[in-house]
């Protein structure tokens, strides 16, 4: 008998070798297992005959195999294996690509089911590496799941049936009276049909529930958050100086960021900390915002922390906050990855007693076990980029400081209550004055040399550009690769004349920061870099943003980069080079080129590409949802946010024995919510 627990090596089929295989899916216990959901199903209630087969789209036929495959080997390390199969009208060829077995498997004169797309050629209908199924799986609907290198669905399939025989699990996390209440089956049931279901119909009930139960866990978690933020503040705000500091500044502030100030002043007068989300988009001005209620805060005696996810972007802050307080007493300290271990030291003492008044960091702040004096407010900047967890961390290391989070993604509103189920929000929706809009265009590949001569352009003009690489998505080692081979193709050939650098992920912190201020000073005139550029970098001369694959990309993610550009007086520009392949890619790109607001974009990133991708994206920071399609379910996402108020409303930490399993999820939950690290 397995328990939930059980390392998977012990599921009859797995072993050591293949339980490392499963550990890259994620998966290490019985319980990870029978909670790796498959993707979609082969649905083999709907077997077609060849000539009715809709071509080109994965189907499943039923067809009488003529003879065992014939071998072809066309070159080194490809090999074909060819047969015929009929289903008493018509004959498809098959084709199978380097898989010797194939030869064993379809034996002359039997029957057989082949899953995949039936193509024409010539006249004849052809399928190329169909899978084979056993007539057995006539009328049933088959998981396929998330395969990895090594590991093929139908391994998962054999797998997953040997655990579901031995693991029927006799608890479950949902209270009956939530279960009753909203008519949800029982665990074992949904895990049984999530994965083998008999018909359609079962495996709905399944899914519902599996969704419900995750969307429920999610939200106990953000309630038990907000719970956690009330509470008592000793660091009441008694003065409000928003005043005093927009007087130092050289602009004057937008309606949408006097307002943005005036929440987060009102909330900090009273006697529960705030919590705050401030969106905004690119450009919108969040750090002033940021920078004013810090000054505040000051003034009233408090010390305040801001995070930021790039060493980058913390001296950039740095840099821009000093320079906004440079009439001021404030004492404002850096500490990144970079930091010599002397002045580190420094630093955190004289954080310790008081001295610094605000600290910029990366989460080394959190890491490094600095100890504040009295840390009044955190303030987070682009909070997509962290989990909630090392949100709480933060603030744990104070007496129930304030909050404000900053967000240049935004998120539809449908998604917002949940995301930030835990926050108050504030918007700035509006830009400040005079921001010209950056022209985009979207070119295919054939444009290269007019893309590369229209930079060269702008940089005889002692103006600046970023080339963001094409994206590798098979390994970071490839992206870097890539990265490096392209940026030197760039250097010795086109940009033979100009001084090109190159920023990427894997570099040192000390690194990145020489490149980015040699940026910044205008001594490299081209960046090439892979998306870490992508958060809040600001190089007032960088006019024109090149972005290769574009198609690759989530709109957010595009329109964050091109925010990038035109954050000074020149005309700026967005250049999305694309393979043009896809109506739906094009689509998305179109919507780029016509808008230039992250709302829009978002709603229709989201509405092109749905909510699965959307939270893959992890443009959220929340822990990622393993089932749950949450746009798709409006009234699941309502349903489920009500039970979770009605458990948290009689045991708002989880504590009651009914409860506890849901609480051990909750804190599994949040304890997988990963770091974007530097
Ligand atoms: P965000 O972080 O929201 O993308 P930033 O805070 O980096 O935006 O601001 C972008 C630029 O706009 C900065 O150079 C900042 O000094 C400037 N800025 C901010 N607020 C205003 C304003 N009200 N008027 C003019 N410029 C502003
Ligand atoms: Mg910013």
């Amino acid at each position: 008998m397995l328990q939930a627990d059980t390392s998977i090596k012990y599921v009859k089929g797995v072993g050591e070798a293949r339980a490392k295989l499963f550990a890259k899916l994620g998966v290490e216990t019985v319980s990870d297992l029978v909670h790796l959901y498959p993707r979609q199903y082969k649905d083999f209630s709907n077997i077609f005959s060849i000539a009715d087969a809709p071509l080109g789209e994965t189907c499943i036929i039923r067809a009488i195999v003529d003879h065992s495959p014939v071998e072809h080997r066309i070159r080194k390390g490809m090999t074909l294996y060819k047969t015929v199969a009929t289903d008493g009208h018509d004959i498809v060829h098959l084709t199978f690509f380097n898989n010797p077995y194939i030869t064993k498997t379809l034996q002359e004169g039997q029957e057989y089911l082949f899953c995949g797309k039936i193509t024409m050629s010539y006249g004849s209908y052809e399928m190329s590496s169909p899978t084979v199924e056993p007539l057995s799986s006539i009328g049933k609907l088959r998981p396929v799941y998330p395969q990895t290198a090594g590991l093929t669905s139908k391994t998962i399939e054999r797998v997953m049936t040997n655990a579901l025989t031995v693991f029927a699990p006799d608890y479950d996390i949902i209270p009956k009276s939530i279960r009753e209440e909203y008519k949800l089956c029982s665990l074992g049931y949904a895990l049984h049909n999530v994965h083998f279901p008999q018909n359609r119909n079962d495996m709905e009930i399944a899914r519902r529930r599996l969704m419900f139960e995750e969307l429920l866990v999610l939200q106990l978690g953000m309630g038990k958050l907000r719970e956690r933020n009330r509470g008592y503040t000793p660091y009441k705000l008694r003065h409000c100086y928003s005043e005093t500091f927009e007087e130092m500044l050289p602009f004057k502030m937008t309606g949408a960021q006097v307002n943005a100030v005036a929440d987060c002043i009102r909330d900090m007068g009273l006697n529960e900390p705030m919590n705050r989300l401030l969106q905004g988009d690119v450009g919108s001005g969040k750090t002033c915002v940021a920078a004013s209620v810090i000054f505040s805060a000051k003034y009233n005696g408090m010390q305040s922390a801001l995070m930021v996810p790039t060493s980058i972007l913390a001296a950039q802050h740095y840099e821009t906050i000093c320079r906004f307080f440079s009439k001021t007493d404030i004492e404002v300290a850096l500490l990144t990855g970079s930091t010599r271990a002397k002045e580190k030291e420094e630093i955190k003492r004289r954080v310790k007693n008081g001295e610094i008044d605000l600290l910029i960091g990366t989460h080394a702040i959190i890491q490094d076990n600095v100890e504040f004096a009295r840390l009044g407010l955190v303030v987070t900047d682009e909070q997509h980029r962290f989990g909630v967890k090392q949100r709480m961390t933060l603030k744990d290391k104070g007496n129930n400081p304030h909050t404000l989070v900053m967000s240049a993604t935004p998120i539809p509103r449908t998604l917002a209550l949940i995301v930030y189920g835990d926050l108050d929000i504030s918007v700035l929706d509006e830009l400040p004055p005079g921001r010209q809009k950056i022209d985009t265009y979207v070119v295919d590949e054939s444009y290269h040399e007019r893309v590369y001569n229209f930079i060269k352009k702008h940089l005889d003009q002692g103006l600046q550009a970023y080339i963001v690489c094409p994206l590798v998505e098979e390994s970071e080692t490839m992206e870097l690769t890539s990265a490096t081979e392209y940026a030197e193709k760039l250097k010795n050939e086109s940009f033979r004349d100009y001084s090109v650098g190159l920023l990427h992920g894997k570099m040192k912190a000390k690194e990145k920061d020489k490149v980015m201020s040699d940026f910044a000073s205008g001594k490299v005139q081209l960046l090439v870099s892979t998306t870490v550029i992508e958060v809040g970098v600001d190089v007032p001369d960088a006019v024109v943003m090149v972005i290769e694959n574009a198609e690759r990309f989530g709109l957010s993610q595009l329109h964050q980069l091109r925010g990038r550009v035109g954050r000074g007086k020149n005309k700026s520009s967005c250049i999305l080079i694309s393979d043009g392949a896809g109506e739906n890619s094009r689509k998305r790109l179109e919507t780029m080129r016509k808008s230039n607001n992250g709302f829009v974009i978002a709603e229709e990133d989201l509405k092109l590409r749905g909510p699965g991708d959307f939270f893959g994206q992890k443009q959220h920071g929340l822990p990622e949802m393993r089932i749950a399609d949450m746009l798709d379910d409006v009234v699941l996402c309502n349903q489920s946010r009500e039970a979770a108020k009605e458990i948290l409303s009689t045991d708002p930490q989880l504590e009651k024995e009914e409860n506890r399993a849901l609480n051990r999820e909750v804190q599994l939950l949040f304890r997988d919510t990963t770091y974007t690290s530097d």
